[in-house]
């Protein structure tokens, strides 16, 4: 099978790239590269298989990532929680023990009051800056009408009816010796704000007698504020039950919100559970924060204290962006890494495609042809065949058995020898290929003739051959064509004996051999008598026969080793190829004699008939084919002339001439 018999075998030509742009030429920067080969991979790469292996790794890796920053924002607010918590709890202890001094100086004045009004200005003026940061600003007592009997801030006080003031009013009303603490009202003349803390007064009868007013400044509440560290955007309240802000401190301003209601406070006015956490946006300054909140169900207050929601998760945002850039960067890795995937799936696939064509191609050329495949791997000892190969050595196996014994079985014995030469020369690198023609056992028994061709496809680190592939082709009818040409090239056509030219090959050989071993050898030339005759009695197919009958019957006299050739009309030639003595060769030719003188019958004829011979041997008669045969025919005509049915020597002796 020749190259051009396999076009296919050819790998396909490459497209040829269109010639770039100009505007192509100006990406040609790494990044513009990158993003080109990208774009070119989305077109023409696997892209559902990039997708689904981010569409199964991105969603786990962000779902890892926000668990994980959700979790931190659940600790996050579980710590604002419990600061607020905290701060919430100290600072409703500090409400209530400034609440309960200014209530418990507010009993104590009223009792003053009761008692001595004429100094009631003097025992107030005392009193009110012996309380801490100054309370109470003012002391107001107006009468059961609402008329304004005293202010502390003025000794002759305007005519002024305070009787629609929630703090004056609600005593009017209940009968019961209860504090009321005002909404913060801001001063119409000071614009400061103030919150009012109120008790009735009664007559020593029980009878509503007024209300004592203790005007205190809110922001004494929220200085609490500047006490505690909640981070920035922290809030602090104190509010009424109904969520009206009586005092607020912030960064912002301390007085931000007084007096504003919540709209939707998280407590209610039976203040059940005593304290609770709440998140949410102020109404106030529009900050989201976690607030602790607690109830001091005694005075009808709230306390609130927040922490900004920004500040509270600030704490973990270092962690968080820390897993949300592993995310990103991990995103990015993940799909290059997909990419990577398909380009070299893609790859394969290209490869594998190629692959699968090139095997289909030559299945087709192959199933073409008269060849078999044989694939033989040399560390296991065994050949995988195809079909055709298994065909043409006859074996119902695709596997075959390598082994030297295997070999033994199905090669010709006088074939291995040659097989091992080739094999070995192209296994150690001597020859290019391995191609040999040998027979292996059908069958029947009978020897088919196959061309076998292979090379070594596959050696490990160190050279040695692992595998080899071939081809096995099927001879037989060729080689049994060329024999039966060389046998007729060699031999006689009518008698089937060696003619000249295989004589002479065997002859040399002999001198070979013989100048070699130091032998002799001996040649017997002779013709028969009086043949023409037949021919011109009995005819040409006659004459024809009994050369052939002579043929044989001389075969039979002589040994194997011995060659008997026909050299031309009655002409033939005997090769004694191994004489121990020259006086062999005359026992022989005398032996040729008397068969010769046997009669012959043929087609029912008897003939008789006689031959003249002539012997010459080596290395007596001569050392070259030539000399030899010149002799030996020499010897030949000698014996015709002296009368035939004779055996002559080349030497000229007469006591080595025989007749018969
Ligand atoms: P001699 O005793 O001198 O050898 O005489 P002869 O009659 O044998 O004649 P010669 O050897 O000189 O010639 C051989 C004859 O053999 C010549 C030819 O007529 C005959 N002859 C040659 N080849 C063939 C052949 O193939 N078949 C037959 N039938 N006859 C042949
Ligand atoms: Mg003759």
């Amino acid at each position: 099978m020749d190259d051009e018999s396999h076009p296919m075998r050819q790998p396909m030509p490459p497209t040829e790239p269109a010639a770039p742009s100009r505007a192509r030429m100006a990406l040609d920067r790494p990044v513009a590269a990158f993003l080109r080969a990208y774009m070119d991979f989305g077109r023409k790469a696997i892209p559902w298989k990039v997708a689904v292996f981010l569409l199964v790794t991105l969603p786990v890796l962000w779902g890892v990532a926000l668990l994980e920053i959700s979790n931190l924002r659940t600790i996050a607010e579980e710590e604002s929680n419990r600061d607020a918590h905290n701060f919430s709890l100290a600072f409703a202890q500090e409400v209530k023990a400034t609440v309960s001094t200014i209530d418990l100086s507010l009993i104590g004045l009223r009792a003053n009051w009761i008692r001595n009004r004429a100094d009631f200005r003097t025992i107030v003026n005392r009193f009110t800056p012996m309380l801490k940061d100054n309370i109470i600003f003012q002391v107001t007592i107006v009468d059961a009408d609402g008329n304004l009997v005293f202010t502390s801030t003025d000794p002759n006080p305007p005519p002024l009816n305070l009787r629609d003031r929630d703090h004056v009013s609600v005593h009017a009303r209940r009968s019961s010796d209860n504090l009321y603490i005002s909404k913060p009202v801001k001063g119409r003349v000071s614009k400061k704000w103030s919150v009012q803390f109120t008790r009735p007064i009664f007559t020593l009868e029980g009878k509503f007698d007024g209300v004592i007013v203790a005007s205190v400044e809110p922001s004494y509440f929220s200085r609490f504020y500047h006490q505690i560290d909640l981070g920035k955007n922290a809030s602090v309240s104190l509010s009424l039950a109904d969520g009206t802000v009586l005092a607020r401190a912030s960064d912002a301003n301390n007085d931000q919100g007084m007096g504003t209601k919540l709209p939707t406070p998280p407590f209610d006015d039976a203040s059940e559970p005593l304290s609770g956490y709440a998140r949410y946006v102020s109404v106030v300054d529009g900050i989201e924060r976690f607030y602790a909140w607690r109830a001091l169900p005694a005075y009808g207050l709230i306390v609130n204290v927040g922490q900004s929601v920004d500040e509270g998760y600030a704490r973990y945002a270092h962690q968080e962006s820390f897993y949300l850039n592993a995310a990103i960067v991990l995103s990015v890795v993940l799909a290059g890494l997909g990419l990577a995937l398909a380009y070299a799936s893609r790859y394969r696939q290209q490869a594998m495609q190629a692959l699968a064509d090139t095997e289909i191609r030559l299945k087709l050329a192959l199933k073409g042809s008269r060849e078999g495949v044989w694939d033989w791997d040399l560390v296991r000892q065994t050949a995988t065949l195809s079909e055709r190969a298994q065909e043409i050595l006859q074996v119902d196996s695709p596997t075959l058995s390598c082994t030297a014994e295997a070999m033994q079985e199905s090669v010709h014995p006088e074939d291995i020898a040659l097989i091992n030469h080739a094999l070995m020369a192209h296994i150690t690198g001597h020859s290019a290929d391995y191609s040999i023609e040998h027979r292996v056992r059908a069958r029947d028994g009978s020897w088919i003739w196959i061309l076998s061709r292979g090379m070594v496809t596959e050696r490990d680190a160190n050279g040695h051959a692992l595998r080899m592939v071939g081809t096995f082709l099927e001879i037989t009818e060729r080689r049994t064509r060329e024999e039966s040409t060389i046998y007729l090239a060699q031999h006689d056509r009518l008698t089937r004996l060696p003619n000249r030219w295989l004589f002479s090959d065997r002859m040399h050989q002999a001198l070979v051999r013989s100048y070699r071993e130091q032998t002799m050898f001996g040649l017997i030339y002779f013709d028969l008598d009086k043949f023409k005759p037949v021919n011109d009695y009995h005819g040409h197919d006659v004459g024809d026969k009994l050369l052939k009958a002579v043929a044989d019957r001389i075969k039979g006299c002589l040994r194997e080793s011995d060659t008997i050739a026909r050299l031309g009309g009655d002409e033939f030639a005997v090769l004694l190829a191994r004489l121990a003595a020259k006086e062999d060769a005359m026992d022989v030719a005398a032996k040729v004699l008397r068969a010769l003188n046997e009669p012959f019958v043929v087609d029912g004829l008897r003939l008789e008939i006689t031959g003249s011979l002539g012997i010459a041997t080596y290395p007596e008669d001569g050392l070259d084919e030539e000399t030899l045969l010149r002799h030996a025919d020499a010897a030949m005509y000698r014996a015709k002339r002296e009368g035939r049915n004779r055996i002559c020597q080349y030497r000229e002796r007469a006591a080595e001439s025989l007749s018969a």
